[in-house]
């Protein structure tokens, strides 16, 4: 299996190219990064949450068990900063406020999300032109026709690094794009990805 460790003093130095940078970088503490080699006192590690590759201290390391982390344990990683964070620093989830499940985002990264949500002003004024109940609606992303409200659920959609709303769309294509984190590369990623493995070819 992969091996991870948590690099508990959040220090290390970069390492690009087969060489350690001179000077000592910080990044967040507790990152878990894989080991993928050593270099004396060090290991070669690449921590997944900033996707670099850093020579830390292994005295400054341990190793962890990534399998046992998550909402039945005491610590859980974050799937955007990918640190091990105690289980308290994950919101329950709303839907299951009763249950053990939390977000897979920490607090900390949470409030980044957030702040990309709409503007306000913008939100107010794109309520006004929001398709009423019981008119007609067709999406213009699938294309689909529906009646709004009564045959299909219609949401601003928004961009979500500038908090600018684009336009309507029905809550289907809506949960689509956020299946591929609205973003462009995501979906580029995703139609290369289909073309390239074009099984009629
Ligand atoms: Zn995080
Ligand atoms: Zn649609």
């Amino acid at each position: 299996m992969s091996k991870w460790v948590v690099c508990y003093k959040g220090k290390g130095n970069l390492y690009k190219d087969n060489i350690k940078e001179r000077l000592e970088t910080n990044f967040d503490i507790d990152s878990v990064g894989l080991v993928e080699g050593e270099d004396g006192d060090n290991f070669i590690v690449w921590l997944i949450g900033v996707d670099s590759i850093y020579a830390v201290p292994k005295a400054d390391t341990r190793l962890v068990d990534v399998t046992k982390s998550g909402d039945k344990y005491d610590f859980k990683i974050c799937n955007v900063c990918h640190c091990l964070k105690p289980i308290a620093q994950f919101d329950k989830n709303q839907n299951n406020l009763h249950g053990s499940v939390r977000r897979p985002s920490c607090r900390r990264c949470r409030t980044t999300i957030d702040k990309r949500a709409p503007k306000t002003k913008q939100a107010k004024e794109m309520e006004k032109k929001k398709p009423k109940n019981g008119e007609p609606f067709v999406c213009p992303i699938c294309r689909k026709r529906s009646i709004v409200g009564i045959t299909a659920k219609i949401v601003a959609d928004h961009d979500h690094h500038t908090g600018n709303i684009r336009d309507f769309i029905c809550d289907s294509c809506n949960t689509g794009l956020g299946r591929f984190k609205n973003g462009e590369n995501y979906l580029l990623n995703a139609l290369n990805y289909i073309r390239e493995r074009d099984t009629l070819k």
